[in-house]
């Protein structure tokens, strides 16, 4: 199944078509977004009785946000072994965790606000968690899972890096900086999660491009690993890791500028594109 927000409601998409999922379910689920994850073993059942090619047509325009105010966020630094060679730092041996604020989630398009600084690219494959837990076994991981979708961890260098404990978690959580979208793909829509393209374009020019193939820590290691400390509940939403090309990691580095235009990809899923504006004066 492929699950958006189309206008603020929750709705089951297939092609250009969608239902809007509180209509079709005479209110028991929906029309908040959220309310697919956090009833998601009953919703997972209900959507599989719902043909969306039969739906009404819908304008891409109208897709918001999938995950709009999940309790948690979670990133993951390091998780792709070429991006640690350019970062200049080891692999590491457990995952490296740090949170993007969930006021930072947007939308699969629109502008996002160009903060003063260095302001750097990350396109990520997202997992967005169905059934909660704690103590959940790699093993059982990928049945927490309601699906997948694409993800900008949009970072400020200058304040990530700032102080002698780095600011990640300020620093890649200005207004806007984490937008996913523009569906939630289910697992069984994905013959491998574990080898998708993935990548990024500034205006023309690709700027990431590598495949899921090249993650550290594989998505039910990552499910696992949270859990065995923090509680996962529906809705939550994973931030797995960049590859390579980045801009602060190129020679010459380079950030982004005033009016470029981010295409973010993972094959399969779908495109983001925003445009990045600077304040006025
Ligand atoms: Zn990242």
């Amino acid at each position: 199944m492929r699950l958006a927000n189309l206008g603020g409601r929750l709705a089951l998409v297939d092609g250009p078509h969608a239902v809007d999922v509180a209509t079709a379910s005479e209110g028991r689920f929906g029309p908040d977004p959220l309310g697919a994850f956090r009833d998601w073993d009953a919703f997972a059942l209900w959507a599989t009785t719902v043909d969306a090619s039969t739906g009404d047509p819908y304008q891409e325009g109208d897709l918001g946000c999938p995950v709009p105010n999940p309790s948690q966020v979670f990133g993951i630094g390091l998780n792709y072994a070429d991006h640690a060679t350019e970062a200049g730092m080891p692999l590491p041996d457990s995952p490296m965790v740090f949170t993007k604020f969930a006021s930072c989630l947007t939308g699969p398009t629109g502008e996002i606000p160009l903060v003063p600084g260095r302001v750097d690219w990350e396109a990520e494959l997202v997992v967005v968690i169905g059934r909660g837990g704690r103590g959940i076994s790699v093993d059982e991981a990928l049945d927490h899972v309601a699906g997948l979708t694409v993800g900008q961890d949009v970072s400020e260098r200058a304040l990530q890096t700032a102080g002698a404990n780095a600011q990640f978690n300020l620093g890649k959580s200005h207004d806007r900086f984490g937008p996913i979208g523009p569906v939630v793909v289910s697992l069984d829509e994905l013959p491998d999660p574990h080898d998708l393209a993935i990548g990024c374009r500034l205006d023309d020019e690709t700027v990431q491009d590598s495949r899921t193939s090249q993650m550290v820590f594989g998505i039910a290691e990552l499910v696992s690993y949270l859990s065995q400390v923090v509680e996962l509940r529906g809705g939550d939403v994973i931030f797995t890791g960049t590859p390579p090309g980045v801009g602060v990691g190129r020679k010459p580095q380079r950030f982004v500028v005033d009016g470029e235009v981010l295409t973010t990809w993972v094959e399969g899923i779908g495109e983001m594109q925003h445009r990045f504006v600077a304040p006025r004066r």
